[in-house]
């Protein structure tokens, strides 16, 4: 699984930003590693530089230090729309009548086939397959129109269905925006002289910046000499929806995530895992890297010792699908090794993030077992994921979770696991600390926070991996 992307967006009032936001797109790596790009404004001409692959390789050469300016954008990708093309990295940059407009968006807007439809009748012409064109085309129209930036982000805010935190550099503004519903992660930061956005709060740590606040659900904000707050209509009477997943497995274990420690909360999982699922065993022990918070909180509670079984090798990127079974072992081997001398003979509490389609599961209990494992205890620490997630992250199609159509037993048994052990989705609630009525949790319940579209099928076909 994969989230779609990570953003940042600085301003300083005495320097150059490209350097801070290319550190904070270091931090941000884990969100994306498709595509990595900046745009900066210097007061009078707007820079971009992006390219494909990890940060690291794309600004290689110091290459951006010719993005000049003091305030800018940052953008790492991975896909759920649009394939992997130069064209669809970001941040998306486009001239209108009155300049230039960068955009860096992390999430998914459900209705943005039929918003694409709409825009093209009226002879707007699309370069790319993303939905970040769609905001863009949405916003240059409005903009046009009113003549007020904030009045026209309010109004797409009305038309754009699903999940967006946004990064918007558009001539002398940077503006962040986070959707009414707050599903994707965003927050502000400052340095003495720098304020920065940012997916997650571990692109302040790099750069020295301290945290201020998470941008709220229907924030938007300018940011300048100081800051700007505007709201979207009906901000406050909608209900919060933060994602439950980036808890669980995608933001990086030491960010802070609306006033929640990622760390603690992954702690917690591993406890209330030990006590909803407690089995005899010898050990426990995590599938790397994901999963290592978890297991130390399992071991915590339990007293049992915690070990490494696997190791990662940190070095693999994306594998292709393989066909056999024999392949995928293959595939699975080379990223995660087993340590016979920890784990022959033993009985292993495994723990990991999530089960998804369960063919990776599958495959590193055969591994594990053929280095000498004598029991397998799974256990998982987020409930089963019975529907596909239509908000950015690349999950599956329904029929390709393991756990749309089968229980947990008849799960175990295709795994190959002694037991098999999902953490609840009222024990995960309290892990969280965060209010039921305040999470996303549709991918486990089906009930999601906003209306689907109406042809999902296609929808699918156009944004699952
Ligand atoms: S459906 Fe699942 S993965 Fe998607 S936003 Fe909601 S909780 Fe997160």
């Amino acid at each position: 699984m994969q989230d779609k992307c990570g953003i940042v967006g600085a301003y300083s009032e005495n320097g150059e930003v490209s350097g801070q936001i290319y550190y904070g797109l270091y931090a941000l790596q884990h969100r994306g590693q498709e595509s990595a790009g900046i745009s900066t404004y210097d007061g009078k001409d707007m820079s971009t530089y992006k390219g494909m692959g990890l940060v690291c390789d794309v600004f290689n050469d110091g290459n951006f230090e010719g993005l000049k300016g003091n305030k800018g954008i940052g953008h790492v990708r991975y896909s759920t729309t649009g394939k992997s093309l130069i064209e669809n990295s970001q941040p998306f940059i486009s001239e209108y009548e009155s300049g230039h407009i960068a955009i860096a968006h992390n999430g998914d807007i459900l209705n943005s086939m039929q918003l694409r439809k709409e825009l093209e009748s009226e002879g707007r012409i699309f370069y790319s397959t993303t939905d970040s064109e769609v905001i863009c085309h949405l916003l240059i129209k409005e903009y046009s129109e009113t003549g007020d930036i904030v009045r026209a982000i309010q109004n797409i805010s009305e038309k754009l269905k699903g999940s967006y935190s946004l990064a918007i550099l558009i001539n002398d503004d940077l503006i962040v925006v986070r959707d009414p519903m707050g599903i994707k992660p965003l927050a502000l930061g400052k340095t003495d002289h720098t304020i920065i956005a940012a997916s997650e709060s571990v692109a302040f740590d790099v750069i020295g910046a301290e945290k201020i606040r998470d941008v709220e659900p229907g924030e938007i904000l300018i940011i300048n000499d100081e800051l700007k707050s505007y709201s979207m209509p009906g901000k406050g009477n909608t209900p919060r929806s933060h994602c439950m997943f980036e808890y669980v497995y995608f933001a990086r274990p030491d960010s802070i995530l609306d006033g929640r420690n990622v760390y603690d909360v992954r702690l917690n999982i591993g406890k209330y895992l030990y006590r909803e699922h407690d089995v005899e065993a010898d050990m426990v022990m995590p599938v790397p890297d994901s999963a290592i918070t978890a297991a130390i909180g399992y071991s915590r509670e339990s007293g049992l010792t915690y070990g490494e079984g696997l190791i990662k090798n940190r070095y693999v990127g994306r594998t292709f699908i393989m066909p056999t079974q024999e392949d995928r072992e293959t595939s699975v081997k080379l990223k995660m090794n087993p340590i016979r001398s920890e784990l022959e003979g033993k009985r292993i509490i495994l723990v990991d993030d999530s089960v998804v389609r369960g063919t990776t599961s599958k495959a590193l209990v055969d591994v594990l077992r053929k280095a000498g494992a004598k029991e397998i205890h799974l256990r998982v620490g987020c409930p089963p994921i019975i529907s596909p997630c239509y908000y950015g992250i690349a999950m599956a199609t329904k029929k390709e979770l393991i756990a749309s159509d089968k229980d947990v037993k008849e799960i175990e048994r295709v795994l190959g696991v002694d037991s098999l052990g999902y953490l609840s989705i009222e024990s995960l609630i309290k892990c969280i600390g965060i209010e039921k009525e305040q999470l996303c949790t549709g991918c486990l319940t089906g009930e999601y926070p906003t209306e689907l579209p109406e042809n999902i099928e296609e929808y699918e076909a156009d944004h699952c991996c």
